[in-house]
């Protein structure tokens, strides 16, 4: 006999090939959001707008974002924490390192079947990650793959069929190239992801990560820090993206008599 608990555990068994990637996004929020300044609340709140608007909104079944900024800023993890906190059914990366090795054809056609999955689902997200290498941008004669710039300019300007909605958030370090390519005009909103500027933020992520044992340990690292210029307010002294400080971070836990002199002279030595 087929009872309701059969019945339950074949729809979990029932898996859609397309749907959410919950690997994949873990994957590029590896290391979690760390909320070192107001400004990563911002972006995730702004995200969430969308979300909202996409959700609740009939008259906009399609929106479409970009984050830029400074390389390692956090864009891809802060994407794709914006679509996990979607919850939306259909939840997408589409992202160069999954296509190492692929020619342009194959990209064309991975790119549209994620569009085309997509519009199986009322609400979807798809996150188009770092754009520039998707394009395969080459700044050498300013050389991209035309194919694939083709397929994003009619993906992403094509309403999804009635009855669905979907949210784009792209991301790319190189923000002016895009309009030279025709494509910012697809986005209705950018967010700028901003690189850490300020000690206050430091310390914030220090402390997060656990980098020193003791309260006394970590006092002394910020007082150094500041000693070596690092201040509270923005200045030029200090411009890092949280990627590499949690890079940085690491090596200099790698020699645990002396993490605090190699971490301030590796942020010193990004010489600006
Ligand atoms: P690239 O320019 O190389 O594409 P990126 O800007 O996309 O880099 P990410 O790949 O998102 O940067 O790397 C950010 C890393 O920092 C991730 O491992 C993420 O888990 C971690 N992280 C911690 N706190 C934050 C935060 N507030 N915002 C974004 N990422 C964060
Ligand atoms: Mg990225």
């Amino acid at each position: 006999r087929v009872n309701r608990q059969d019945f339950l555990s074949a729809l979990d068994e029932v898996q859609p090939a397309f749907g959410v990637s919950e690997e994949e996004l873990q994957q590029v929020i590896q290391n979690g959001i760390i909320h070192y300044d107001a400004s990563v609340e911002e972006t995730l709140r702004t995200g969430k707008l969308f979300v909202d608007q996409v959700r609740t909104s009939s008259r906009t079944p399609l929106v479409s974002i970009l984050l830029h900024g400074h390389p390692g800023s956090g864009k891809t993890a802060l994407g794709a924490t914006i679509a996990q906190q979607s919850d939306f059914p259909f939840i997408k990366l589409i992202s160069p390192d999954s296509m190492v090795g692929y020619g342009e054809a194959q990209k064309v056609n991975a790119i549209t079947r994620v569009f085309m999955d997509s519009y199986k689902s009322p609400l979807s997200v798809i996150v188009i990650d770092n754009i520039e290498r998707l394009l395969d941008w080459s700044p050498m004669g300013a050389r991209f793959s035309n194919s694939v710039l083709q397929t994003l300019l009619v993906l992403m300007g094509k309403r999804p069929p009635k009855g669905r909605r979907l949210l784009i958030i792209a991301t790319t370090s190189l923000r002016p190239i895009l309009t030279d390519l025709g494509l910012s005009e697809t986005f209705d909103s950018e967010l700028n992801v901003s690189p850490i500027t300020t000690l206050r933020a430091l310390d914030v992520v220090i402390r997060e990560v656990k980098l020193f044992s003791s309260s006394q340990e970590h006092k002394e690292a910020i007082r150094m820090l500041a000693e070596a210029g690092f201040r509270d307010e923005e200045n030029a002294k200090l411009q890092i993206g949280i990627k590499k400080l949690l890079s940085m971070i690491e090596m200099a836990r790698q020699e645990p008599a002396n993490v605090a002199q190699r971490l301030t002279g590796a942020l010193m030595g990004l010489g600006m």
